[in-house]
């Protein structure tokens, strides 16, 4: 008899471990997200004009220091016309980064280098413009 009880008892308490264990896996699985294969919820940080270099935004910041004090925008059209104003016979209205003599244009791209912001990695927007345009001899 009492070998029965101590089979019983070890069956009893097996089945306790078992369920322990898996209600501890449930509670470990708990917080975990589970990992999305929907596609649609991929994004990209790809700003218009250019592919994302790197994962990053190959566009130069509004808020860095020389580009703020050049006033410098992405995108010439929505500088006030008593700012851009005609020089060396370009109108306000032509002038942008493309036509700029301190312009290099990165080839494919819609964005370039330039000689007066040289930050690593950015760029100027070839539509863009600051107040030290200047023609492309
Ligand atoms: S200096 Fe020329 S290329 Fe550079 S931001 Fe100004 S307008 Fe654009």
């Amino acid at each position: 008899m009492s070998d029965i009880f101590s089979r019983r008892d070890v069956i009893k308490q097996g089945a306790v471990v078992v369920g322990g264990l898996s209600l501890f896996g449930l509670a470990a699985c708990k917080d975990k997200k589970p990992k999305s294969t929907d596609a649609t919820t991929t994004t990209t940080t790809a700003p218009a004009g250019g592919s994302a270099a790197g994962g990053g935004d190959p566009l130069i910041g509004l808020d860095h220091p020389t580009a703020k004090s050049l006033k410098y925008t992405h995108d010439a059209s929505t500088v006030d016309s008593s700012i851009r104003v005609a020089k060396s016979g370009v109108p306000g209205p032509e002038q942008n980064c493309t036509n700029c003599q301190f312009y290099k244009q990165v080839d494919g791209k819609e964005y370039g280098t330039c000689q007066l912001i040289p930050v690593a990695g950015k760029h100027v927007a070839g539509k863009g413009w600051c107040v030290t345009w200047a023609k492309k001899a």
